[in-house]
């Protein structure tokens, strides 16, 4: 599966990679870092600047994976490290109210129409696990439902055919979540009414809440259709629970006020992360002020955290949506990453390579699969082995995508049409080996 003159160049990174697993399960700190997948040997990364992050051996590439998600203005944007610098001089945590919380909230607030009051956490999984908590404590019920293929995060009641990388390492789930845990978790397949109507017609006054990523990401880009989406917001309201954007990944990434803006579809809770850090670790969610007012202080649920809102991660977060506000900034993205599918579409059908890109604004997931893929069975039906091998083409060329078929990549602000012809560029070629090794 892997490239053996592509490994060679990678020296330090194969004697780090030694090193981390003595030191770390797997060698890693979150699992789908560690190229099990595609396999071979994970690129330890030590710079990174604009469009591109660079490997302890000096080989620079293209970034797609743009740290999961965050990286949408490209790395260490100036504005973003000068805020950064600035706030690092000034303390980083102080364990009190701060301004530059409170303009970051009211920037995600003015973003979003749904949502009028805000938390901040440190992750996404703190985003959506607290989220939950607060759906089940306001509807006085206990039930999620979920869909397969869509992660958020590893909360327990989360874990339950999640996407991403319990789908890449495939997991069923997770051992060590209760089956309590699980049962309180129903699972459907994604873009189906008819089953959430089902479900609803059977068991809606047990549900608290419906938890949907409203552009799927986690299992590679697969838009929702407008037509299941409203019927999750009809079906919610109808049986009193509560809707779940997931925008932790769409949250100023497919729109300045997410997935919800531009499909004009109003959840009653947001949970967001990733681009609001501006690259550090952050969460939010945020919803009516009649939910979120049951939140500790003003009320009797209880959620907290000795670094939210810590004043480094809200500075980052704010450069990034100062710079996200500016005009013209979502309409590049598109164009950019429009430039970028059509040409790794054109390229693939030249070579009669089943292959489609499915994407919303500047995330995409390139599946050699015919498409379009409308949920998690459509996505397994897509061909892995073939994208392991080209995955590490595409290393070698010089382009850094996800090291699973199954994750979004994202364009970022800093990608220019260099980048863009040179990845498509990269992708004929890496095509072209990866059929020869496939003996096509
Ligand atoms: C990344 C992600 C999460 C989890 O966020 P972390 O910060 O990794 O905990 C939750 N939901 C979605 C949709 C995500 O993409």
């Amino acid at each position: 599966m892997t490239d053996d003159r592509n490994e060679a160049r990678a020296a330090r990174s194969r004697e780090l990679w030694t090193a981390a697993r003595q030191l770390l399960p797997g060698g890693v700190s979150s699992p789908v870092r560690a190229f099990k997948a595609v396999g071979g040997t994970p690129r330890f990364i030590d710079r990174a600047k604009g469009p591109y992050v660079t490997d302890v051996d000096g080989i620079r590439y293209v970034d797609y994976v743009a740290a999961w998600g965050p990286a949408i203005l490209g790395h260490a944007h100036p504005a973003v490290v000068e805020a950064i610098q600035e706030q690092a001089g000034l303390g980083t945590a102080y364990g009190t109210p701060t301004e530059v919380e409170l303009a970051l909230a009211e920037r995600i607030v003015a973003a979003f129409p749904s949502i009028e009051r805000v938390r901040f956490v440190n992750s996404g999984t703190e985003a959506t696990m607290s989220a939950l908590r607060l759906a089940r404590a306001f509807t006085r019920r206990d039930k999620i439902v979920k869909f397969a293929g869509c992660y958020h995060g590893h909360a327990d009641s989360l874990l339950v055919e999640a996407g991403s990388g319990v789908l890449t390492l495939g997991l069923p789930g997770s051992p060590g979540v209760t089956a309590g845990a699980a049962a309180d978790t129903w699972v459907l397949p994604y873009n189906d009414e008819a089953a959430v109507e089902e479900l609803f017609a059977r068991h809606g006054e047990e549900i608290a809440a419906v938890i949907v990523e409203p552009i799927a990401g986690n299992m590679g880009v697969v838009p929702a259709s407008r037509d299941f989406l409203q019927a999750l917001r009809r079906l919610t309201r109808e049986a009193g629970a509560l809707l779940i954007f997931d925008e932790v990944i769409t949250g100023f990434r497919v729109a300045y006020g997410g997935a919800q803006t531009l499909l004009g579809i109003e959840p009653d809770l947001t949970c967001l992360g990733k681009i609001i850090g501006g690259g550090l670790p952050v969460g939010a969610y945020g919803g009516r002020a009649e939910i979120m007012e049951l939140l500790a202080p003003a009320g009797p649920v209880y959620q907290a955290g000795t670094l939210s809102g810590n004043p480094l991660a809200m500075r980052a977060g704010l450069a990034t949506l100062e710079v996200l506000a500016q005009p013209g900034v979502y309409e590049r993205l598109e164009r950019q990453a429009a430039r970028l599918a059509e040409g790794l579409e054109a390229e693939a059908k030249a070579q009669g390579i089943p292959y489609c890109v499915q994407r919303v604004g500047s995330m995409w997931t390139g599946f050699f699969h015919p498409g379009p893929l409308r949920n998690l069975d459509d996505v397994k039906a897509s061909d892995i082995d073939f994208y392991a091998r080209y995955f590490h083409g595409m290393l070698r060329e010089g382009v850094y995508l996800p090291p699973s078929a199954f994750e979004a990549a994202f364009v970022s602000l800093a990608h220019t049409d260099h980048e863009i012809a040179f990845t498509v560029e990269a992708h004929a070629r890496a095509l072209r080996r990866a059929r020869q090794a496939a003996g096509a």
